[in-house]
């Protein structure tokens, strides 16, 4: 069924580490060519991409700040430049910048946390559309934009987490409206919206407070990057949910049923 992601031009933000790492491998396992984001190189960069770049995929490292509007502009340009147009837009890149409760809440912060996990989504969308309309007229199917929600953005987040919880619901909320405004240009938009995942994100978490976690879930533990990079190949295949939009799909082992 994934056999139409060979060659397809996937853009994922924030995907050195994470989630959005495990997405990467994933697409280039495919032999898709991916755009691999994070504001500087990882360590391991040079050996990833001979690894990656070693079968079908082909995997190309573009450095940028998703949370600055012109460095959105300028990564969509990047990606277009190397690989000449977007299939599929993942939006990946976020994050709590910080625990704050309200009484500590300013300005600073509150832009630190809108501009990184919504401006960044809504930026990269905007300067992608015109690629992925192409996208889609050219092969007469469709293309696609799956942002990252969250299990926040449906309770409301854990401590100081309440504007990181509030820019996932805008998320969830905002693709109704590019759904209903924007299917006509051939481009599906849907989320995935993780639970508790054991990623770099809660690295200031000890193994307690992970295990902790886990025994609210009914699964009993926490979700593995790879586990979320399944549900990517399916929004992103046309072949498989070419009839799919406006969804957001939940991967959190049962923590939360809304
Ligand atoms: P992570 O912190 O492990 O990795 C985040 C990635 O984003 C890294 O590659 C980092 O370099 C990159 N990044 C951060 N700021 C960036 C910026 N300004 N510009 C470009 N890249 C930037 O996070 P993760 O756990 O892999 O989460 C991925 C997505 O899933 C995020 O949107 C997050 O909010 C969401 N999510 C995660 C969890 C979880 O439990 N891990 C739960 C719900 C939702």
């Amino acid at each position: 069924m994934y056999n139409d992601l060979k060659g397809k031009r996937v853009l994922i933000t924030g995907s050195t580490l994470g989630i959005g790492r495990a997405a990467v491998e994933a697409f280039a396992r495919c032999g898709a060519k991916v755009g691999m984001n994070g504001r500087k190189a990882p360590a391991d960069l040079e050996s990833t991409l001979a690894r990656l770049n070693d079968g079908e995929g082909e995997v190309a490292f573009l450095p940028a700040d998703v949370s600055n509007s012109e460095e959105c502009k300028r990564l969509v340009e990047a990606f277009v430049a190397r690989f000449g147009g977007i299939d599929v837009l993942i939006n990946n890149a976020g994050g709590l910048v910080g625990r704050k409760p309200i009484d500590e809440i300013d300005d600073g912060f509150f832009d630190a946390v809108t501009d990184l996990n919504a401006r960044s989504a809504l930026m990269m969308t905007k300067h992608a559309m015109p690629h992925l309309k192409a996208s889609a007229q050219a092969s007469g199917t469709t293309a696609s934009v799956i942002c990252l929600g969250s299990i926040a953005g449906y309770n409301g987040g854990g401590p100081g987490a309440s504007l990181y919880a509030a820019a996932k619901a805008w998320l969830h909320n905002v693709q109704k409206n590019w759904v209903t405004y924007h299917t006509k240009d051939g481009i599906r938009f849907n989320i995935v919206s993780p639970g508790t995942f054991d990623t770099p994100f809660h690295a200031d978490k000890n193994d307690e407070a992970k295990a902790q976690i886990a025994r609210t879930i009914p699964m009993g533990r926490l979700g593995l990057a790879e586990e979320c990079a399944p549900a990517f190949l399916f929004f992103a295949s046309h072949a498989c949910s070419g009839y799919i939009t406006g969804q957001i799909l939940d991967i959190n082992g049962g923590q939360f049923m809304p």
